[in-house]
């Protein structure tokens, strides 16, 4: 065991402050990472203020880490001592199932380890990247490219992965339009990817504040939702309606801006449940879906993806000392585009 110093809430709601953690002793398929950047994920937010379900306490968010490796267990094959490398949202599977061996360790049926928030194989509860230091698993490390800065990496490996792989399984590319919904830390990537991918953009707002930063990433259209003369310019338009909304929305609005057969695939993790009203899937065999990161073959192929389209995450670096400043940041929807600790000041 190592002591490291980390960011916690000691309590749900309570405002982060430094500490130390223990970090088990590297393991044979190990790596250790001296973690040189954190991303701040709305999902951070939503645990750390028990939003979601009861969370365990003391926690150190953070899952979108990058950083370096600087010792590797014995039997570690895929990484050395040098190596920049990731992690995100998860850090272990069960490997068995159906899921986990279909590069879907996300989905994992027993449930996979979250990177913090979450109990290990030892019973242990795991700490994530708001911390000078983790242990992880070889198979659950991902390699950061040569093209991709560390500080603009880090936001991939949760924004990054959770955008492209519903991207990619609901056919992204030439010939779809594609709508952002909200521009946030995943929105943002979702507009840069897609665009990559060579979908035409449109990025759904709730004011056109951002508009000229839209367009620049890549959007093609940018409307607000605040203005009701956009549901009614836009109806019956998209393929594919990705949104990244971190509050209740009124799906039914959105859905009657697909076209027939087109999807609307949410990744946002509000905290409240929404009621829809299904005559807006029956009118015109829409469909509403839902998508969770990606796996790890996956995260790999979006990192990869990235680095050869330029594609690293729009940042605001900050000390650690302003990560509660920043959640309120977030929180009013104030964030260009995505929080990132400098872990040098944990
Ligand atoms: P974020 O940076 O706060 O972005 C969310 C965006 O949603 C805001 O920038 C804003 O965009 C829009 N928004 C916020 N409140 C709204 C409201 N009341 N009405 C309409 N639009 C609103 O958050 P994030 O880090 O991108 O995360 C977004 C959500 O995805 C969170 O709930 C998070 O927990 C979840 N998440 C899910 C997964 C997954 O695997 N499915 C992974 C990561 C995160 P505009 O200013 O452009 O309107
Ligand atoms: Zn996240
Ligand atoms: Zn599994």
């Amino acid at each position: 065991m190592t002591t490291v110093a980390a960011y916690a809430a000691p309590a749900a709601k309570a405002p982060l402050e430094r500490t130390t953690i223990e970090r088990r002793a590297v393991g044979e398929y190990d790596v250790l990472i001296d973690i040189k950047f954190a991303g701040i994920c709305h999902s951070d937010i939503h645990q750390a203020r028990d939003g979601w379900a009861e969370g365990i306490f003391p926690m150190v968010p953070g899952h979108e880490i990058a950083g370096v490796v600087t010792e590797a267990g014995p039997g570690v094959t895929k990484f050395a001592v040098g190596d920049r490398v990731g992690v995100g949202c998860m850090v272990d599977s069960c490997r068995e199932c159906d899921n986990c061996k279909a590069g879907l360790e996300q989905y994992c049926v027993k449930g996979n380890t979250g990177t913090y928030n979450a109990v290990d194989k030892n019973g242990e509860p795991t700490y994530g990247g708001y911390s000078s230091h983790i242990v992880v698993d070889e198979n659950y490390t991902l390699r950061i490219p040569d093209g991709l800065a560390l500080d603009e990496a880090a936001p991939l490996l949760c924004a990054g992965i959770t955008t492209y792989s519903p991207l990619k399984h609901w056919n992204a590319g030439p010939g779809k339009k594609v709508a952002v919904l909200g521009m946030g830390g995943l929105g943002h990537m979702g507009v840069k990817i897609a665009h990559g991918l060579g979908a035409e953009v449109t990025v759904l707002s709730q004011s056109l504040r951002k508009q000229e930063d839209g367009l620049k990433l890549g959007a093609d259209h940018y409307y607000a939702t605040s203005d009701p003369k956009t549901f009614e310019e836009l109806a019956g338009t998209f393929d594919i309606i990705l949104s990244t909304v971190s509050a209740p929305l009124d799906f039914g609005a959105y859905l009657s801006l697909l076209k027939t057969d087109g999807a609307l695939v949410n990744v946002g993790a509000p905290e409240e449940p929404i009621s829809v009203n299904l005559f807006s899937l029956i009118g015109g065999r829409k469909s509403l879906s839902g998508s969770g990161i990606g796996g790890i073959q996956e995260t790999q192929e979006m990192l990869d993806f990235c680095a050869e389209h330029g594609l690293g995450a729009e940042i605001e670096l900050i000390a650690a000392s302003e990560i509660n400043e920043a959640y309120e940041r977030v929180l009013n929807s104030d964030v260009r585009y995505r929080f990132v600790i400098d872990a040098a000041t944990i």
